[in-house]
């Protein structure tokens, strides 16, 4: 995976986290992890902060939420190498305690970038940490999970934390309904694009007509 060819956009991200001190985790001792995948992907999963296994390999989901990350994506028709899976936060809070507002605030560059340079068509949050970033009134994850909401242009589909299913194992059956749905989520959000691209068109070429008959007075 770490083998799979990006971009030179990611590329200069990766050197930039790499080098940030804006929080104390930049100036500790963790490993960054910026994420990694398919580039091009459709799917961008958002995790919360690496973990130990993370720090150790640089590597986002690569230890037992990973696992069964890969389980779920298998489930729902994908690998890792068709989607981007990354953090909210890039480097490994100590003792894998939550992150705190500055780390939070300090990383949000990196994934805006992120975000901008994969340009996902969906972008699925693993955690609440993840989906307070694109939906900050959310406070249920309840009430949202497995639904898609349109975000900037893209749909964002909110999943509880692969995490929460090994701490509590009704929530897999869960995790793996919501996951079954992504390929049909990820259709809709093509159709949405689609329309605005046809919309943005046909706005174009109404503009371009009556350009045409200005032209001919
Ligand atoms: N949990 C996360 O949120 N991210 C990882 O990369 C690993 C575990």
């Amino acid at each position: 995976m770490t083998g799979i060819s990006t971009l030179p956009e990611l590329r200069e991200i990766n050197e930039q986290i790499a080098r940030c001190r804006l929080c104390k985790l930049g100036t500790g001792n963790a490993r960054p992890v910026p994420g990694e995948g398919n580039p091009h992907a459709s799917v961008m999963l958002v995790g919360e902060a690496p973990g130990f296994y993370e720090d150790q390999q640089g590597r986002p989901f690569v230890g037992p939420a990973g696992q069964l990350l890969d389980q779920l994506l298998t489930a729902a028709g994908f690998s890792r190498s068709d989607v981007f899976i990354t953090n909210v936060i890039k480097h490994r809070p100590p003792g894998n305690r939550d992150p705190e507002e500055e780390e939070i605030t300090a990383c949000d560059a990196f994934l805006r970038a992120q975000i901008a340079a994969i340009s996902p068509k969906v972008i699925v949050t693993l955690g609440r940490y993840s989906l307070a970033k694109f939906m900050p009134n959310i406070r249920s994850m309840k009430e949202v999970h497995g639904k898609a909401f349109p975000y900037e242009g893209r749909l964002v589909c909110a999943m509880y934390h692969p995490a929460a299913a090994l701490h509590q194992g009704s929530l897999r059956s869960v995790l793996e309904q919501d996951f079954r749905t992504l390929p049909m989520i990820i259709a809709r959000a093509e159709a949405r694009v689609a329309t605005v691209n046809e919309h943005n068109e046909g706005a174009l070429a109404e503009q371009a007509s009556s350009a045409e008959q200005m032209a001919l007075w």
